[in-house]
């Protein structure tokens, strides 16, 4: 029976695509971007104990084979142990099966118009989500991806199959800039830029402006742009540096990217035909 670990699962949420939606993070992801607000989605937990004597309530301990479990009825959702972390982990996921989501997706099922999953990187959980969703949709729900675009979807195309489509990250186009910001490369995020337009199944793209970039955010945003003009959605997304690693921050930025600064960005791709440009 298939499993995947799940960070955790918003019933309803009203920011994660159209109408309101139960969000799916899934835990694990193969990027490691410099601006990543919640790092402690990036690995599986490696078990080496440091959260365990920092959590201030005993709910993590160590098991016989030397694995952290989890209580979650002790535990206070204080964050220390994401805080202590080393590993860019978090001990308190779930490994799940599809009918363990399923029952918090019927919960939810009245109330929504569909499920989006997220993570760190759903797509790592290829075969999970083609699961999920074939479920999902004997409900009458929609399914979306939130991605970063590192899944070959031409590849292997069979959850667009079982999906509305997908909410793609776009963080840089220029090689430099997005070597510097990711660590994995970039050609396969715009490979699936070009394939999920081409088969209509890009429902948004989202890019990050950064404060004081001036070349860096208009160059990936004039890219974007051009290619999606008015056939998807285009959401401009003002960098933040809450939850962003202090040493990361220190490099990328210790404030907020300013409102009309963010504007500029969203009315050049406006300009250059992304009609549905729109800053959050
Ligand atoms: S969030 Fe929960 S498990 Fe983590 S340190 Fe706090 S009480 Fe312990
Ligand atoms: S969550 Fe992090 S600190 Fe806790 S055991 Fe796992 S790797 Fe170690």
């Amino acid at each position: 029976m298939v499993k995947a670990p799940v960070n955790k699962i918003i019933p309803f949420s009203n920011v994660d695509g159209p109408g309101n939606r139960t969000s799916i993070f899934f835990q694990g992801c193969p990027f490691n971007c410099l601006f990543c607000h919640n790092p402690e989605t990036i690995h599986l937990c490696r078990n080496c104990g440091v959260c365990v004597k920092n959590c201030p309530v005993g709910a993590l301990n160590i098991d016989a084979d030397y694995k952290v479990i989890w209580n979650r009825e002790k535990c206070v959702q204080c964050d220390t142990c994401i805080k202590v972390c080393p590993h860019d982990a978090s001990p308190k996921i779930q490994w799940m099966t599809v009918e363990e989501v399923m029952k918090e997706v019927r919960r939810a099922s009245p109330y929504i118009a569909g499920i989006t999953t997220s993570g760190g990187e759903c797509t790592l959980q290829n075969e999970f989500l083609i699961e999920l969703f074939s479920n999902v949709l004997k409900l009458g729900k929609t399914c979306l991806i939130d991605s970063n675009g590192s899944f070959d979807f031409e590849a292997d195309p069979r959850v667009l199959k079982v999906s509305e489509g997908v909410m793609l990250d776009v963080k840089a186009v220029e090689k430099g800039w997005n070597d510097e910001l990711i660590s994995f490369p970039r050609d396969i995020v715009l490979k699936n830029l070009d394939y999920l337009l081409q088969i209509g199944k890009l429902y948004e793209v989202r890019t990050l402006i950064f404060p004081n970039r001036d070349r860096e955010n208009e160059e990936t945003v004039r890219y974007v742009a051009e290619h999606i003009r008015d056939r998807c959605f285009y959401k401009i997304i003002r960098y933040r540096p809450y939850g962003v690693r202090e040493k990361n921050r220190k490099r990328i930025g210790e404030f907020e990217t300013d409102l009309d600064y963010a504007e500029r960005f969203a009315a050049l791709a406006r300009e250059k035909g992304a009609t549905k440009a729109y800053v959050v």
